[in-house]
Formats: C-alpha cells, structure tokens, sequence
C-alpha cells in the first residue's frame, strides 16, 4: 500500500491575538507537523513555543482522549453525562429553550461565547440570539480581555479601530509597553520589538508594570506603576508635558475637543503626588514624559493590565489621549495599538458578538443602528434592552433571572472571576448546553447536554488580529468523531426554533450546512455585505482575495487593491465633528483597595508556554518545562518579615475564597504585591469557599467588581491576606 500522501494547509494559529500565520501537514487525517508562514505578515514565518507545538498537542489530545466526540446527555443533575445523537440532543437542547422562551421570556436566556471562535461563528450565534430570539444576552469571554480597549477607543477616538499597526514597530522611536508582559503573552510580537531595537540602538523603550517581567528585560527606563492607579501616572505624564510645553498646540487645535477640561483635571496630579501614590520617582516620570512626547514616533502597546481593571475604559482614554495631546497618532510608527489576547476577540467585535454591540461594530444603544440590523437580517426588529455582560450574565444566572445558559468554546467555571458565584450560577440554571471541543474543562462537568465541537486545524473561517488582519482560518484534517463547526450547531438549533418563532416565514438562516466551507463563506459573505460604509469596510474583501493576496487589513472597501495600515492619517475621526474628543474621567482608586485584614495586591497574568484553563497546552509534558507548577510570588523582603521561607505551602484568601499554593521568592515584584499565573485549574490547586464548596485555581479569590463603562472585571487586583495555617 503506498503511504498517505503529505498535505500542506495555511492557517492561523489559534491562540493570541498576534495572529500568526501556519502552515500545518498532516497525513492519513492526522496532524503531523506545523511551522510558521513565511509569507504571512505577522509572523514571517516564526512561531513561539505554544505555536510550534500546536501537532504536537493535537496528537496529545487523541493519545490522551481529550476531545469531546460525541454529543452527551444527563438524565438528571449527578447523573453521568451518556452519548445520545446529534438529533436528540439538539431536539432536547431546543425543546428546553423553547419552554424557557414560554415561560420566562427571552431576558431568561443566556449565550457565553468565547474569542476563540471565529468570525462566522459569532455571527451566526449572534443573529440566532438578537434576530432570532429577541434577546441581546449574549456576550463572550473577550469581556474579560478586550472590552476596556473598546471602550477607551470608542470614547476617545470614535471608534473601535486600532489605529497602528505592526509595522509600526520598526518605525517606533519610542516604544512605550503599559500593563503588557508581551515577552510571554504576545511572544512573536516581542521577538520583532526586540530586533527592532537592535537594529535601531537610539529606540527608547517605557515598560510601566506592577511586574518587573521579561518584557521589562528590553526597557531604557522601568516604571513600577502601583496596581489601578494607571490614570494618575498617565495624568501625571500630561501635567508634565503640559509644564514643559512639550504637548501640540496645533494638533489639539485642528483635530480634537475637550482638551481644556482635561488640562484642568490633570492640574492636581503633580510630580510629587505621582511618586507617592504610583510608586514611580519624579525622575523617571519626567523621562518617560519627555521620551513619549519629543520621540519622532511614539507606539503605545498595552494589554490586560489597563484593560482587567475597575477603571478600564479610564485608563485606556487617559493613555489615547496622551497620543493626542502630543500629536504621536496617525503617522508611521505612532499611535496606540492595544494587544488582543485571543486569537479572534477582534473578529467577535467586528460581527457584535457582545452584549451592547450589533453587527459591523454598530451600537445596540442607537436605535438607527438597530433599525439598520433589522432590515439587514429581515426581522421585525432588535430589542433595544441591554444585553447581560459576562458578570452581570453568571449573576442573574445565580440569582434566578437566566434560567438557560449556552455556553460556547469558554470555560468561566474556570475562567471568571468568583468563582464560587459562577459555581451558583451553572448550579441554579434549568439548562446549562456546553459547546466544546474538549472534554477535560471544568465547566463540562456542569453541563445538561454536551456538544462535540471542531477546534484548530479543523475549522474554516476567518480570525482578524490585533493589528485589524483578517486571515483566514483553513481545515487541514476533517472534524474527529461527531464534532461539528461551532456556526453549524447554532444554525441547526436555529433551525428546530424557527418554525415556532417565525411560522410560514423564510428562515433567517440559509447557510449550507454542508460543504462546511459553503455555508462559512456565505456567513462571511452575509458579514462582509453588513459593513458597507461602516469604519470596517470590507466589501472589497473576499475569500478569493484572501486566497490570491493574503491576509489584509480592514478597512478594505470596494475597489481597493489592499488594506490598509493605519488609520487617521488625515486627521479626520469618525465622530460627529471628524474630531477625537478628550475624555476628562477622574482617577479612581481600586474597587477592593488592599486593608488591615487583606494587606497583598495580588495580581494575575499568563505564562509564556501555557493557555488559559491549559485544556490544548496542558496535554503536552514540554511546555511545562518552563513553569512546572503553580506558584504564588512574594518579594523576598515580605517573605522574611512575615516568616515565610521558599517553597512554603501557604493559605492564600480573599474575600471570597482560599487556597493553598508553594510560595516563591521574586524579587522582581515590589513589597505588598502578588503574583500568579491564571491558568492552573483543578488538577494543580484546590481551596474552598466561605460556604466549605470546593473551589479550584486563581478565580476562586478573584473579585466581580467591573469597570462601569465597559464591564470589564477587575482580574488585575484582588486584596488578599496570607496565612501559614492549611485549610479546613
Ligand atoms: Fe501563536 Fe501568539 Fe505564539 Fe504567534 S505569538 S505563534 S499567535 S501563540
């Protein structure tokens, strides 16, 4: 018999949003190899540790048994999940939801999705959710990521578009690196930062962290930013440029608005003030204000640590708006451009896949928008009442509002702060539905029915970065077992609702559910058409162009030849006025400010070779290799004070929650402050609630504040105390 031949499929790689391009083989309908696209202009051919490994873990998940491969049912509550058909499960999984509808209205309803979709997913659950079943709960764990940026861009600039990209790394004279450990969350990214300044020695580097991490390994000058007063230290930057004259009169003149009442707020934030309640000396707040306002080109990258924060959409409009105060925006090598954590939590935006977003980043507030969507979609209308946010979705669910969560591609048992109020949540629901490709997360465990679905190197789609690229997504192997595409199993659920929401009407939902890759380019294609004189434009954009050109950046209307680049070039803001508007939002202090009782600042972030709740990275024995274990970081000086030694089991708890974790001294952190990894779940560390329930990883301590504007929880600090006594 001669051998199965070798196929070559180029691809995306499915975890952070630097969006690097693959090129898988596989041979006999397994994954055998992977290496970085040469021609794919995020990467150039090179990946990081977890995405050089990406055949080695999907051979993992086969010799491990990972995968969910057949759809799985309760009889009752404790019961053992048992395999049923796809029909009954998703006749069960429909006739529940129909019931709910009847009995509690469509509010009852809740959809969790996940950044790691891809776009034609969302937006078939979207349109399923606020076309078909009249209610907007429906939002994604990208609120726990990215929803501060949105905001922060939509309050400063007008809309939800990076405005830099990339290249601009190269160009940068300055870089300055805020709330972002890009040396091990974004890993490609850094690589090409690092080279960047070695090829250009005169580059300035700011890293403003908690943290002194890897990223600040690269940095001209460390700020140590005190946790959540991020405001304060970029007010304080303006006060300085402002005292110095070092700010642009005449682009703040010709492009922006609102910059006196800023200029008035950020009269009390002085030096000296600064360097008391931030942590960061006169000197060196002095130095980064004259590097970020006199470089040639100043870049801003920044990530979870403004964004996972009580006053997320504060920060990121304060930080903005330094850009514009100084001109640094709109020119080559300039700009803010926020780092998106997952692979597609761009892609989601772009559909409306969020509780307070419609399609083609069209706002669920204004009812002209919604009118728009209606028509689009062919529905009577969109409900205008809010939609739950990710938080506010788990604790209606445990107050008894949701009585149905569907959850797709996400694991918040895990995942979201609270843990034990999410616990509550997915106890209390009537009908919890899992959607997953993996069987091994903690929130399968909480599931009436479980469906099988495809993951990376199956699926077919498109993902867009950080830097607004839309690549496409390709199917190297055909989907295991019985799994099916996330946007078929939300039509097919779509089409059991249909005739009794929408009798004798044409379906909503005409997408071939077989080729898979039909039915995805016609989701795309319905997308794409949505965009038209939309900030995201992409009618000039299509599957055969994406194939011919490669991957490309929105926006790309009709008769263009190529994305583009940057944004705002012009001057020119899609605002009423064409202007950028400053945002003068107070400093506000943490949610849960650190106390007598609960002394630490305790802080969450990634490791460099592990991926969120490690369902895919947790397979595969090498990336442990660089962190073996959970542990909880303490300054060395706190340790000796509070008799703590190296390696120490010790009570960590919260206000919600305790754990037991070895203690590791780092001296990298600054006294008070916590640190540990987000990704450990019940296999590595387990504690208990006040209430005795078991609890596992880092969320059972975390805290459900979030920021008013965008939602966002507060994951970068919770106030914890330290004990050497082990849990009851
Ligand atoms: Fe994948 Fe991100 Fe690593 Fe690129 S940098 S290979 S997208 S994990």
């Amino acid at each position: 018999m001669p051998a199965s031949p070798v196929t070559e499929t180029r691809s995306t790689c499915p975890y952070c949003g630097v969006g690097c391009g693959v090129i898988i083989e596989a041979q006999a309908g397994q994954i055998t190899g992977v290496r970085g696209d040469p021609l794919h202009p995020a990467n150039f051919g090179k990946l990081c540790t977890k995405g050089s490994t990406l055949h080695l873990t999907a051979a993992a998940e086969v010799t491990r048994q990972t995968r969910l491969l057949q759809p799985m049912q309760r009889l009752h509550r404790g019961a053992a999940p048992v395999p049923v058909s796809w029909d009954a499960a998703l006749d069960t999984a429909s006739n529940q939801l129909r019931q709910i509808l009847t009995d509690h209205g469509p509010n009852a309803l809740g959809f969790y999705l996940s950044g790691q979709l891809l776009t034609e997913d969302y937006y078939a659950f979207n349109k399923l959710v606020k076309g078909l079943l009249g209610s907007n709960n429906l939002d994604t764990n990208s609120r726990l990521c990215m929803s501060s940026a949105v905001a922060g861009y939509k309050a400063t600039l007008g809309a939800d578009a990076p405005p830099a990209c990339y290249e601009d790394l190269e160009l940068a004279q300055c870089v300055f690196l805020v709330g972002s450990n890009a040396a091990w969350a974004h890993p490609i990214l850094f690589r090409r930062l690092e080279a960047a300044k070695a090829a250009n020695p005169t580059m300035k580097i700011i890293v403003a962290d908690p943290r002194r991490t890897d990223t600040a390994s690269l940095a001209d000058l460390y700020l140590p930013v005190a946790p959540g007063t991020d405001v304060l230290m970029f007010h304080g930057m303006l006060h300085i440029m402002l005292w110095e004259g070092w700010i642009d009169t005449a682009y703040i003149a010709a492009h922006t608005t609102g910059f006196d009442a800023v200029k008035a707020l950020v009269r009390t934030a002085t030096p000296e003030r600064v360097a008391q309640e931030c942590g960061i000396r006169e000197q060196d707040l002095l130095q980064a204000s004259r590097w970020f306002a006199q470089s040639p080109a100043t870049l801003s990258l920044y990530c979870q640590g403004l964004n996972q924060s009580s006053s997320g959409t504060a920060k990121n409009a304060a930080l903005i708006q330094l850009h514009l105060a100084t001109g640094q925006i709109g020119k080559p090598g300039a700009g803010p451009l926020s780092l998106t954590g997952q692979p597609n939590a761009m892609g989601g935006r772009e559909v409306g896949g969020m509780a307070n977003l419609l399609s083609a980043h069209r706002d669920l507030a204004n009812a002209e928008h919604r009118a728009e969507v209606a028509a689009l979609w062919g529905v009577a209308d969109i409900p205008a009442q809010p939609g739950k946010t990710a938080v506010e979705m788990f604790e209606a669910a445990a107050d008894g509002e949701i009585k149905a969560l569907w959850i797709a591609c996400t694991n918040p048992a895990q995942s979201m702060p609270d843990q034990r109020m999410v616990q509550r949540a997915l106890e209390r629901a009537e009908l919890v539905v899992v959607q997953e490709a993996f069987a091994n997360t903690e929130t399968c465990a909480y599931a009436d029915i479980l469906l099988p679905a495809t993951t990376w190197g199956e699926k077919i789609g498109t993902v867009t970065n950080s830097e607004r690229r839309i690549s496409r997504v390709r199917a190297a192997v055909p989907a295991p077992g019985a799994a099916r595409h996330d946007w078929q199993i939300a039509v097919q659920l779509a089409q059991r609702l249909e005739p009794q929401l929408r009798p004798g009407l044409p379906t909503l939902f005409p997408y071939p559910l077989q080729p898979a890759s039909a039915g995805a380019q016609a989701l795309w294609e319905e997308h794409r058409a949505s965009t038209a004189g939309r900030d995201l434009d992409i009618t000039g954009l299509s599957w055969e162009l994406l194939d011919a050109s490669g991957p490309q950046q929105w926006p790309m209307p009709t008769g263009a030849t190529q994305g583009q680049a940057r944004l705002y070039a012009d001057g020119l803001f899609p605002t009423v006025d064409g202007k950028a508007r400053f945002s003068a939002t107070p400093y506000q202090p943490l949610a849960e400010p650190v106390d007598a009782r609960y002394p630490f600042s305790l802080t969450t972030g990634r490791l460099r070779d592990q991926w969120h709740g490690m369902s895919r990275t947790g397979t595969l024995g090498r990336l442990f290799g660089h962190v073996a274990e959970p542990r909880l970081h303490m300054h060395p000086q706190d340790m000796e004070r509070r008799g703590f030694q190296d390696g120490e089991l010790v009570q960590v708890s919260s206000r919600r929650g305790a754990l037991l974790v070895p203690l590791q001294a780092d001296a990298q952190l600054s006294p008070t402050r916590l640190f540990m990894a987000m990704h450990w779940g019940s296999e590595f560390l387990s504690g208990r609630a006040a209430d005795g329930q078991r609890l596992l990883g880092i969320n059972a301590l975390t805290q459900p504040a979030f920021c008013p504007t965008s939602k966002q929880p507060e994951l970068k600090h919770t106030a914890v105390k330290l004990q050497k006594t082990q849990l009851p």
